[in-house]
């Protein structure tokens, strides 16, 4: 044994999901890294289609619960954050820059963007518009963070939020929240098979340290003090629904409200923050919502913002998750999902027969937009293919085509539970190969095809990866 026990960053370099920053491009002698920036992380061939698949996944789960689909630009006028009040209290993490002397930031956060739509919407359509209203956005944002901080996936400049933000009267903020959660359940339990209990998550409820209301925080001190007051009751019906508990984090606050947020401990490198729900009484005030909402709504409606992120920063989930599994992703998003394995005999026309199978496979795989590769082996091979195999793509599910299987027309199939961390063997005599497959396919992404009504399938070929 090396010693080196393999990160996340190993297991998505094996899997193609990410360039490693350190190895070299050869010809120009330079690491990628050092090309791309710090913090910057290079999604491969395989990490396109495992975000182009999730990012699918996403906006479908979104749309289906009644938020809209959005996307703004990635540069916005300082003015938007002016307003914001972002320049103020977070200037520090932001990219700031002149063009023609007019200044401009890289955009930190969604939130200025989604509220300028909101405001447009509500303008144009007036009280045609319901409340809640909820925009959705696979938001890529860039901040900085010192380079001594970044690390590997975890913790970068720049992101991807699965990002909603939530227009609600003060009733309904409640309820809003608890829905929330639920969705976050939803998707962590069906889509990552992460069972969400409280080993696997906890609760912080993000508050400010009253003490620096005004210098860090805005709004008065009786605001936060009786909003605070309501997210923790937000978080006991949480706790008394979920069974999940709550811990209260001073000075976790952000500029604009309390936030509850879900911490999880995935693998060995302790806490780590992914998905949040935040209340926000500032940015519609500063964005002058509050007198628009008066103007078409009457003076009885109280407007307020829910922010919120159900896996957080899509390169710190992957990351958290693959420490998490060592290395394995769900079938839906695996890149190799189906290895088939030729165990080949020697002999000519028994081999011809493996070959042929292998394929009939293959192409019934294909058809079905299933991801399959192909790879040769014998007897003697066999063991060593699959462990090399098992440490860099890890296939979601292994059909082996051999001489007994060719005579005996008998099934032998092995796939990966990920649920419950194990491999599971099926051998079978006198069955169909090929509905067999099929039919394990189709169990292993069954939780996810019912809470999206939809099967998500993108076929690629991949099999040069094996
Ligand atoms: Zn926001």
């Amino acid at each position: 044994m090396s010693g080196h026990e393999k990160d996340h960053v190993d297991f998505a370099s094996d899997m193609d999901i990410i360039v490693k920053s350190e190895s070299s491009f050869s010809t120009l002698e330079k690491p990628f890294g050092a090309l791309v920036g710090a913090g910057l992380p290079l999604f491969s061939l395989a990490g396109g289609l495992v975000r182009k698949v999730l990012y699918d996944v996403l906006t479908s789960f979104h749309i289906n619960r009644g938020y809209r689909v959005i996307e703004t630009p990635l540069i916005a006028s300082a003015e938007l954050y002016k307003v914001s009040g972002h320049m103020d209290y977070y200037k520090d993490n932001m990219f700031v820059f002149t063009i023609e002397d007019k200044e401009f930031v890289i955009k930190p956060m969604n939130c200025p963007h989604h509220i300028l739509i909101f405001a447009n919407v509500l303008q144009k359509y007036r009280t045609k518009v319901n409340l809640p209203f909820r925009t959705f956005e696979l938001g890529r944002v860039h901040r900085y963070e010192p380079s001594g901080s970044l690390y590997g996936l975890l913790r970068v400049r720049g992101f991807t939020q699965d990002d909603a933000h939530i227009f609600v009267s003060q009733e309904q903020v409640k309820d809003e929240m608890v829905k929330v959660f639920e969705e976050i359940r939803e998707l962590y339990e069906n889509v990552f098979h992460l069972p969400v209990n409280m080993h696997t998550i906890k609760l912080r409820l993000s508050f400010a340290n009253l003490e620096e209301v005004g210098k860090y925080y805005a709004g008065t001190h009786e605001e936060w003090t009786s909003i605070q007051e309501f997210m923790r009751g937000v978080a006991e019906e949480i706790r008394d629904k979920y069974g999940i508990e709550y811990y209260e984090g001073v000075g976790e606050a952000v500029f604009y409200g309390p936030k509850l947020d879900v911490v999880t401990r995935l693998g060995d490198l302790g806490e780590w923050q992914i998905g949040t729900i935040q209340f926000d009484f500032n940015l519609p005030r500063r964005f002058r919502l509050v007198d628009l909402v008066e103007r078409i709504y009457g003076s009885d409606m109280q407007i307020h913002m829910i922010h919120r992120a159900l896996l957080g920063s899509i390169e710190r989930f992957l990351g958290l998750y693959l420490e998490y599994t060592g290395g394995r992703l769900p079938i839906v998003l695996n890149p190799i999902q189906v290895l088939i394995v030729r165990i080949y005999t020697g002999k000519d026309d028994i081999d011809r027969k493996i070959a042929e199978n292998a394929d009939v496979v293959y192409e019934r795989l294909k058809k079905a937009q299933v991801r399959a590769a192909r790879v040769d082996a014998d007897k003697v091979t066999l063991s060593a293919t699959i462990r090399d195999l098992e440490s860099r793509v890890k296939p979601s599910v292994y059909v082996f085509i051999g001489e007994r299987e060719i005579n005996e027309m008998s099934v032998n199939i092995r796939y990966y539970d990920i649920e419950n961390k194990k491999h599971i063997s099926i051998k079978e005599k006198n069955n169909d190969l090929t509905s067999t497959v099929e039919h394990i396919i189709d169990r292993l992404e069954e939780k996810t095809r019912n809470v999206l009504n939809a099967r998500f399938r993108i076929y690629e070929d991949l099999e040069y990866m094996v």
